[in-house]
C-alpha cells in the first residue's frame, strides 16, 4: 500500500515491473499515461462515479484503456467493479442484467450502453474443462488482480479510474504498449488451451495495431492452431466477425497465414486463402471494407461473407451449368452446397445467409440488360449491394468491366438516357467506354453511398 501510495504521489513508474505473482498493480498518473478525460466517455465516467460515490471500486477497463493510451477512439467503454451485478441494477434506472452462466449488466444511457461486470475470480484451475482442456464454465467473483490474470493480453489488462485520473496496471501492460508488443497473460499454451480462440485474437490484435507478437507468445500457435475446431461455432463465427470488421481485415488474413492459422483453422479461411482465382476477390472485397470501416460507414457481414465464398460458389456454379442445369436454378444449388459446407463450422446467421444468397442470386440477373428486367432489378431491395458485388467481381478481371460501367449509366441516367442504353448492343457499350476506367474498390459512383446501410 505504501509504495502504491508513494507511486501514486509521484505519477511515475518504478524502472522495473514486479512481475512476482501480479497482486499489486503498477500506478500510472496522467503525465506518465496522457489519457485526455475529454475522449473518455462521460456515460462510462457516469457509471464509475456512481458506483464509486456507493462506495464500490470502479474502473474503466479492457481495450478502451489500451485504445486510449495509444490515442485511439475506443470502439465501446467497459466497466469492472467490484460490486455484484444486483448490487450495480439497483444503483442505475436502465440497467439490465443479462447472461446466465456469468451475468453482466448492461446499463443504458439513450442508445449507448455501458457494460459492466463483476471482477472475477481466478478459479480457472478447477473450472470444469471439456477433454482438450477448454473451459466450459467459470463463474466465480473475485478481486481486481484475479480479475487482471483472467483477462487474455497484458494490454487489455489495464484499469483506468476516471476521477484519480489513474491506470492500475497488473502485468506490465503500459511498457508493452510502449515497446509496441502483444503479450499473453500467464503461460501460452494454458491460456490457449482454456480458450483457443484467443489464437484469433492474438492476430486479430497484432494487425490491428501493428504490435509485435511476443515471442513466447507465438510459439505455439501453429501448433495449437487446431485446437479452434473444438470451439463452438457462434463463438468462431462472432470472433472472426470482430476480425473482418476491424478495418484491417487485409491485414489480419495475411498476420493468420504468416501464423499458419490458416490452415485447418476454419474451412472458410483455407477457402479464401488458397485459391489463385479468388484471392485478388477476396483482397479487394478486404481493401474495401477496411477502407469504408476506416470512413466510419457500415458493413453488412452478409456482404463480407458473400464476398468471401464467392470464388466457391462460382466453381459449383460453372460445374453445374457444364452439367446441363440452367444458370439460374444453378446458382441456387451451387449456393445450398455453400452454405450448407460452411454453417456447420461457421454458424452463419440465418439473416446473414439469407444477404448473401440474395447478392449471388442478383448476379446473373444484372446481364439481362434488355426488356423490363433491368427495371425490375433496380427495384431489388438490396440492389446496392448486389451492384457493389458486381463491381467487384468487374474490377478482380472476372467478368468484362463493361457490364459494370452499363449498370453505372444505368443507375445514374433518367428515362430517356435509360432506354439509349437498353437498346445499345453490349459490344457498342464496350468500344464506346473503354477509357472510362473509374477507380474500382468496389466502388464506381459518390462515396457517400453504400450497399451497408440498407
Ligand atoms: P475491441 O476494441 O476489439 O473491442 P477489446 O480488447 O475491448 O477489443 P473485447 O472482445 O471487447 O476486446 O473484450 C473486452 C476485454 O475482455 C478484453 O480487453 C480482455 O481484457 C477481456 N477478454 C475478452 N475476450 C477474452 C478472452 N477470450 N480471454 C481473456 N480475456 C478476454
Ligand atoms: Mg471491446
Amino acid at each position: 500500500m505504501i509504495k502504491k501510495f508513494i507511486r501514486r504521489i509521484l505519477g511515475t513508474t518504478p524502472k522495473t515491473p514486479k512481475p512476482a505473482e501480479n497482486t499489486e498493480p503498477l500506478v500510472f498518473g496522467p503525465e506518465a499515461h496522457g489519457i485526455d478525460l475529454d475522449d473518455v466517455s462521460s456515460n462510462a465516467i457516469r457509471v464509475t462515479e456512481t458506483l464509486q460515490r456507493a462506495g464500490f471500486e470502479a474502473f474503466i477497463v479492457g481495450g478502451a484503456v489500451r485504445d486510449l493510451v495509444l490515442g485511439h477512439k475506443p470502439k465501446d467503454f467497459d466497466v469492472a467493479t467490484d460490486a455484484t451485478p444486483d448490487e450495480v441494477k439497483r444503483l442505475f434506472r436502465r440497467a439490465f442484467i443479462i447472461g446466465r452462466r456469468f451475468q453482466i449488466v448492461h446499463v443504458m444511457f439513450g442508445q449507448d450502453l455501458i457494460e459492466v461486470t463483476t471482477f472475477r475470480g481466478s478459479s480457472s484451475k478447477e473450472a470444469p474443462k471439456d477433454e482438450h482442456g477448454r473451459v466450459l464454465r467459470d463463474n466465480t467473483f473475485g478481486e481486481q488482480h484475479e480479475d487482471a490474470e483472467r483477462r487474455d493480453f497484458t494490454i487489455n489488462a489495464m484499469y483506468y479510474d476516471p476521477d484519480r485520473e489513474e491506470i492500475l496496471d497488473y502485468h506490465g501492460g503500459m511498457q508493452d504498449i510502449r515497446n509496441r508488443t502483444l503479450r499473453i497473460i500467464g503461460v501460452p499454451e494454458e491460456r490457449y488451451r482454456e480458450d483457443p480462440v484467443r489464437l484469433l485474437r492474438v492476430v486479430r490484435f497484432a494487425a490491428k495495431l501493428g504490435f509485435t507478437i511476443a515471442p513466447a507468445t507465438r510459439a505455439p500457435i501453429a501448433v495449437m492452431a487446431p485446437l479452434i475446431n473444438n470451439v463452438p461455432a457462434a463463438r468462431v463465427f462472432d470472433e472472426m466477425l470482430k476480425l473482418l470488421m476491424s478495418g484491417h481485415a487485409l491485414a489480419c488474413l495475411k498476420q493468420l497465414r504468416k501464423e499458419g492459422l490458416h490452415h485447418g483453422l476454419l474451412p472458410l479461411l483455407d477457402v479464401v486463402l488458397e485459391q489463385p482465382l479468388g484471392e485478388r476477390f477476396v483482397t479487394l472485397a478486404l481493401a474495401n471494407t477496411d477502407e469504408r470501416i476506416g470512413q466510419g460507414k457500415s458493413v453488412s457481414p452478409g456482404f463480407l461473407f458473400a464476398s468471401l465464398l464467392w470464388h466457391q460458389v462460382l466453381e459449383k456454379w460453372n460445374a453445374y451449368r457444364a452439367a446441363g442445369e440452367y444458370p439460374i436454378p444453378a446458382l441456387h444449388l451451387a449456393a445450398d452446397d455453400v452454405l450448407d459446407g460452411q454453417t456447420e463450422k461457421l454458424a452463419l446467421q440465418r439473416r446473414i445467409a439469407t444477404d448473401m444468397r440474395d447478392i449471388w442470386a442478383m448476379q446473373p440477373r444484372f446481364e439481362r440488360r434488355t426488356g423490363k428486367a433491368p427495371y425490375k432489378l433496380l427495384e431489388h431491395p438490396r440492389l446496392r449491394a448486389g451492384y457493389d458485388f458486381l463491381l467487384l467481381r468487374c474490377a478482380s478481371g472476372e467478368i468484362d468491366e463493361e457490364l459494370g460501367d452499363w449498370w453505372t449509366d444505368f443507375m445514374e441516367s433518367d428515362g430517356p438516357a435509360r432506354e439509349t442504353l437498353l437498346n445499345r448492343k453490349p459490344d457498342e457499350g464496350s468500344s464506346a467506354a473503354p477509357k472510362r476506367r473509374r477507380r474500382r474498390g468496389g466502388s464506381g459512383r459518390s462515396k457517400n453511398e453504400g450497399h451497408s446501410g440498407e
